[in-house]
């Protein structure tokens, strides 16, 4: 019989991982996910977990007086109507089983993944993104989330080939901010209304564990909001040390699932050990994101294909994709850049192949074409990170070549484009004064 799952909503983030770990500690198998739209919160996380830990997570929830509103089944998603006479004509046989599938709610596999990749046919592509916007919009609804990133050093002490601020790259003017700067730039993005603050930064001995706990701690205790880290890779005790802080989300990218393009980009990482890493990240309860590059030398379809597989076996909860941007002095600062309507095209598919996730419309698609952000939203992405590290030091942060450093007028224009809101926290007239907006 097929395996059915439950989303636990709970009335605020802290006692939703509350619940988390209560659960976690009980031996119950929880994974955080986007909450659905119909418990009526903004995009909150929920616990979800199998019919057969409900009872079990009833009683313990109960025990520990944890606050939950809703419990719903996570229902098999299926979208009736993709399939009508019209279209059933101008599509293959193979795409036509493809779509059966997908209006029933079965899984996709690896050649399924691979034919909507692929296909050149207008009529099948329309579809791919039509279905990616519908299940966007019905798992995790229409607000487009707000996140703002502090991108705190440029010093690393690895040599990924396509990364503008590798260690071998001597045109890098190299930073690493004050605690205090940092603060003072998370006070500014909390001011924004903003919930969640991303701290991003190379891998900076500078940063050493014990310092950056004392931070996520001063964060949260003087802003509660919830932080985000993409600092690198680190033992399983700094992860625990950094989440028992309060650090909530991580972010480690995979790149790629290819072993070997894997090995060729990063001379200092190892394949196996990055993927212990993100499992070490879910299994201490962090909304755990990765994501993917698209226009690697030597990558194919196929490569990404695995990527989305890989995001779904994982349940990567945010995944960022974004286009293959030279970085100069990088090793690959020659290479072309790569395709947009690729990119847009993996973003469909992703949000097809792994639904109840966040898809960030990355700062890489802005960089290249200010409306490919608009279009990724309509492409299933639902969110925006803005940058926010301050001017003096945001040029330096040049991971690869004219980097867009989105801001909250233009992510409200992406927004507005795509016809969608921004979340109802955004304390816009404190942004932009004057100008009307959608806020939903
Ligand atoms: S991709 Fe990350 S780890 Fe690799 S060189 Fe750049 S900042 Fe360092």
């Amino acid at each position: 019989m097929e395996q059915r799952f439950f989303l636990i909503i709970a009335a605020n983030t802290a006692q939703m991982l509350f619940a988390d770990r209560v659960l976690k500690a009980e031996g119950i198998n929880t994974q955080l996910v986007p909450a659905p739209p119909e418990s009526g919160t903004v995009c909150a996380i929920a616990v979800k977990i199998s019919q057969d830990d409900v009872e079990a997570a009833k009683r313990l929830i109960a025990v520990n007086s944890v606050e939950v509103t809703h419990i719903l089944e996570d229902k098999r998603m299926k979208l009736q109507g993709l399939l009508d006479e019209k279209l059933a004509q101008g599509i293959t046989e193979d795409f036509l089983r493809i779509l059966e599938r997908i209006e029933s709610g079965q899984e996709l596999d690896r050649s399924d993944i691979l034919y909507l990749l692929s296909t050149q046919r207008e009529k099948e592509i329309n579809t791919i993104f039509s279905a990616a916007d519908r299940i966007r919009k019905e798992t995790v609804g229409d607000a487009v989330e707000i996140r703002g990133a502090i991108e705190f050093s440029n010093y690393c002490r690895k040599d990924c080939s396509y990364c503008g601020i590798g260690s071998s790259n001597k045109c890098v003017k190299r930073y690493s901010m004050s605690e205090e700067e940092i603060m003072e730039a998370v006070h500014s993005v909390k001011a924004m209304g903003m919930k969640t603050v991303i701290l991003q930064s190379g891998e900076d001995s500078r940063w050493d564990t014990p310092r950056l706990v004392r931070l996520v701690e001063r964060i949260r205790n003087e802003t509660g909001m919830k932080i985000t880290l993409s600092v690198g890779e680190k033992s399983r005790e700094e992860y625990e040390q950094l989440r028992n802080a309060g650090a909530v989300n991580f972010l480690l990218k995979i790149e790629t699932t290819n072993r070997d393009l894997f090995a060729r980009l990063h001379p200092d990482d190892d394949y196996d050990h990055r993927l212990q890493c993100s499992l070490w990240l879910k299994e201490l309860g962090y909304l755990n994101g990765s994501g993917n590059i698209i226009g690697l030398p030597g990558q194919t379809l196929d490569d990404i294909a695995g990527d989305i597989l890989y995001f779904k076996e994982m349940g990567i909860n945010m995944i960022g994709i974004g286009p293959f941007i030279p970085a100069e002095g990088s090793r690959l600062e020659n290479h072309p850049t790569g395709d947009i309507d690729l990119t847009l095209r993996v973003v469909a598919v992703t949000r097809i192949v792994c639904k109840r996730v966040y898809i960030p419309s990355t700062t890489a698609l802005a960089s290249l074409d200010k409306d490919a952000q608009v279009k990724a939203l309509q492409a299933g992405a639902n969110t925006i990170m803005l940058i926010n590290t301050p001017e003096r030091y945001r040029k330096s942060y040049n991971i690869y070549n004219n980097k867009n450093m989105v801001d909250m007028a233009s992510a409200a224009y992406a927004a507005e484009k795509a016809g969608r809101p921004l979340p109802s926290y955004i304390v816009w007239q404190a942004v932009n004064p004057g100008h009307e907006c959608i806020v939903g």
